[in-house]
């Protein structure tokens, strides 16, 4: 088993880092969100959009009675440090009308973006553990609305996160 890495989430990398995003709207004006977080994602000081997925229209994980959603993964290039990049996705959720305080948990909300996994390069996944921060997201290897766009831009990383699950593979 590859050993995975354990990275301080306020420490900026020394190189900027591959970091994969998913992307997903159910309210409002989908297609409009999405276009607004593959803009946003590029236009933020500190981060470089590489390559965007195709969006896919998926059926609703959760609560009854929300819509299809619209899901994308983006392949960014950022300086930042973890908690500045989770603090800038947050930031463009906001942007699309947001309101965590108003909402149910997994239910329709207009933009929602997750960090999928920090730092491709490495051979293991590199590993978050903190307050409001999980990489490898926790649920990302039983999402195939998540597993599907990522493997579009990386076969074989959508593979091993699919086969095991990365979060609870031991250092
Ligand atoms: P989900 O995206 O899993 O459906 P939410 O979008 O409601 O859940 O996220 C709730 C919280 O999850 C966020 O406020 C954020 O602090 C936290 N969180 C933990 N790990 C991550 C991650 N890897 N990417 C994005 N948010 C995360
Ligand atoms: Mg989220």
């Amino acid at each position: 088993m590859t050993t995975a890495r354990t990275i301080d989430p306020h420490a900026k990398p020394d190189r900027p880092v591959t970091v994969f995003v998913a992307i997903g709207s159910n309210m409002g004006d989908r297609s409009a969100h999405m276009d607004h977080a593959f803009r946003a994602l590029a236009s933020t000081a500190g981060i470089r959009l590489l390559r965007q997925s195709s969006v896919h229209e998926t059926a609703p994980v959760g609560p009854p009675g929300q819509g299809p959603y619209l899901n994308a993964v983006a392949e960014i290039s950022t300086d930042l440090s973890p908690h500045a990049l989770l603090a800038t996705l947050l930031q463009i959720e906001s942007q699309r009308g947001r309101d965590r305080t108003r909402e149910v948990r997994f239910g329709p909300r207009t933009l929602d973006l997750d960090m999928l996994i920090w730092d491709a390069s490495l051979p293991g996944f590199a590993r978050i553990d903190a307050p409001g921060l999980t990489v490898p997201h926790p649920r990302m290897h039983e999402r195939p609305f998540v597993l599907l766009p990522l493997a579009e831009l990386d076969p074989e990383m959508a593979r091993r996160a699919a086969v095991s699950p990365v979060h609870f593979v031991s250092d």
